[in-house]
C-alpha cells in the first residue's frame, strides 16, 4: 500500500519568504537587504513595524494569481516531486490566504502543475492541519511551522513527522515531542521513498 503523505507549501516547495522580504522592500524600503530573512514567524528581524507587515499582506493578497507567482525553493528538486508523487498519496495541505484572482487552491495546483509536472495535485485549503491529518491518515508530514508539526503528531500520533529547517523557527527544538527537524524537501522525501 502506499504511503499517505502531507506536505506544506510554503517554505517546504515553494519560496515565499523570499518574495515577502521582496515586496516589503518595494513598498517601504525595509529590510534595506533583501536577503535578510525573518527569525519568526512573526516576521521579527525585518525592521517592520506590524501595520507594515499587514501592508505587505496587502499588498500581496491584492495581487492576481500571487500563489502561482512564486519560486521553488533552490534545494528543492523537482524529480523527487514527481517520484513522491507516483510512490505514495501525496497531499498538499497549506494555510494560505485567499487574494485577488483565481481561487486559492486552484492557483496552488496550477503552481504544482507548472513546476513539477504534477497533473491532478491533491491541494487542501485548510488551518486545521490536526484534522486533516486525521481524517486523511497521515504515514508521513512535512511542514516548516512549529505549531502545525504538533497539531499533525498530537491528532495522529503514529505519523512520522518532521519540521522543515527554516530561518524562522531556529529557536524550536521538538525531538522530545518526536519530531525531528529536516534539512529541506529532498531529504523528507528520500525517508518516505525508502520507507524508514
Ligand atoms: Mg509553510
Amino acid at each position: 500500500m502506499k504511503p499517505v503523505v502531507g506536505c506544506d507549501l510554503d517554505d517546504v516547495l515553494a519560496d515565499f519568504i523570499t518574495t515577502f522580504v521582496r515586496v516589503a522592500n518595494q513598498l517601504y524600503g525595509r529590510p534595506a537587504n533583501v536577503l535578510a530573512r525573518p527569525t519568526s514567524w512573526e516576521w521579527d528581524g525585518m525592521d517592520l513595524s506590524p501595520r507594515e507587515i499587514d501592508g505587505v499582506w496587502h499588498r500581496i493578497l491584492k495581487t492576481p494569481n500571487f500563489w502561482e507567482t512564486l519560486g521553488v525553493l533552490p534545494n528543492v528538486d523537482p524529480f523527487l516531486v514527481a517520484k513522491l508523487e507516483e510512490r505514495s498519496d501525496l497531499y498538499f495541505p497549506t494555510a494560505r490566504a485567499r487574494g485577488a484572482g483565481n481561487d486559492v487552491a486552484n492557483q496552488s495546483a496550477f503552481w504544482l502543475q507548472n513546476n513539477f509536472g504534477i497533473e491532478f495535485p491533491r491541494v487542501i485549503v485548510s488551518n486545521e492541519k490536526g484534522p486533516l491529518a486525521q481524517a486523511l491518515k497521515y504515514d508521513y508530514f512535512i511542514d516548516d511551522r512549529a505549531k502545525n508539526c504538533l497539531e499533525v503528531k498530537q491528532a495522529r500520533p503514529e505519523c512520522k513527522v518532521f519540521l522543515n529547517d527554516a530561518c524562522h523557527n531556529q529557536s524550536f527544538d521538538l525531538t522530545e515531542q518526536g519530531i525531528p527537524r529536516i534539512r529541506g524537501f529532498n531529504e523528507f522525501a528520500k525517508v518516505v521513498l525508502s520507507g524508514e
